[in-house]
């Protein structure tokens, strides 16, 4: 099949909208539209520090390739990266091995942070027992060091690599759940709330396959080692159900997607995101305590 612009042979098919693009064209295609959402989410009238959350999978390598190519050569931009180590012998080593290649190809700095370290216990120990999926803890503790290390190391704003199937599962979760308030603390944010680093989501639009390509006709140092936990996850219920949706009628993410960005945008501000502080560790928080804190007494990991 050739490619809908040029004579060349097309790498890919973009069902969604019907076009076939060769490797030229389709990391042309990408790159406008990341370029896009940055300049949607992220207005830079000062020096800015910009995190980046990289996990050494594909679609946070391919966040901080973008946000490198985007802003490396500004004076006003810092950029770091910051990874956490959630404690999982089977899969985390891989992953950090291809982290720790990418920042030192880009020349972008590095920091690792371990779960165990914060919360003296690892997803390994997590996963032994009748609880709940590892997922959750690792979820919840992975954000609490994320916006720590956001506050420490002084950043503005913390990129993450989440895809269109990613926020199309997550926004038809939180919709089934009737979680309208989450809905309304979704990212991407453009100021800081309450303590929190606004997250900058810039491959928020592009499917989970073309982010794949893109790594791969880039040359993007990642890893495809996957999670052992990651099929335990109730998220995979989602996945499949919207991939069947997306697969039946060409666009469904991208629509669900922007459909709930819509519902957000009439979300008032007061009851967009409310938050106190945790009384135990100070972090914000909706409810009395945090639920890291829930999470590390239930555990019995509190030193
Ligand atoms: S799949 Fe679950 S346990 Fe594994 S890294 Fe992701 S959130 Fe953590
Ligand atoms: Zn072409
Ligand atoms: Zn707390």
């Amino acid at each position: 099949m050739k490619c809908s612009q040029c004579k060349n042979e097309a790498v890919a098919f973009l069902k969604y909208n019907g076009s076939h693009l060769c490797d030229k064209h389709f990391i042309k295609f990408f790159q406008k539209r990341v370029n896009l959402e940055f300049r949607a989410e992220l207005r830079i009238t000062r020096p800015v520090r910009i995190g980046v959350a990289l996990s050494g999978g594909k679609d946070s390598s391919v966040a901080l390739h973008e946000t490198k190519r985007i802003f490396g050569m500004r004076r006003d931009v810092s950029i770091v990266a910051v990874t956490i180590d959630e404690g999982i012998k089977s899969y985390r080593p891989e992953t950090m091995k291809a982290a720790e290649s990418l920042t030192a190809k880009l020349g972008i700095e590095h920091r690792i942070l371990r779960i165990e370290d914060a919360f003296g216990v690892t997803m390994d120990d997590v996963s032994q027992g009748d609880r709940l999926t590892p997922c959750s803890y690792c979820g919840v503790f992975r954000r609490k060091l994320i916006n720590g290390a956001g506050i420490e190391e002084g950043l503005d704003y913390m990129v993450t690599g989440l895809n269109l199937d990613d926020t199309a599962q997550s926004m038809m979760m939180n919709l089934v759940r009737g979680d309208i308030a989450r809905i309304g603390r979704m990212g991407p944010h453009s100021i800081s709330k309450d303590g929190l680093v606004p997250r900058l989501q810039p491959l928020r639009k592009i499917p989970e396959k073309e982010v794949m390509l893109y790594a791969i006709l880039q040359g993007i140092d990642f890893s495809h080692s996957t999670c052992p936990y990651a099929d335990r996850a109730i998220r995979n219920e989602f996945r499949e159900s919207i991939d069947r949706w997306e697969e039946r009628s060409p666009g469904t993410k991208h629509s669900i997607v922007n459909s709930v960005d819509k519902i957000k945008a009439l979300i008032p501000l007061e009851s967009d995101i409310r938050m106190g502080k945790c009384k135990i560790c100070g972090s914000p928080s909706p409810g009395d305590i945090c639920q890291s804190c829930a999470f590390e007494k239930e555990l019995g990991t509190w030193t």
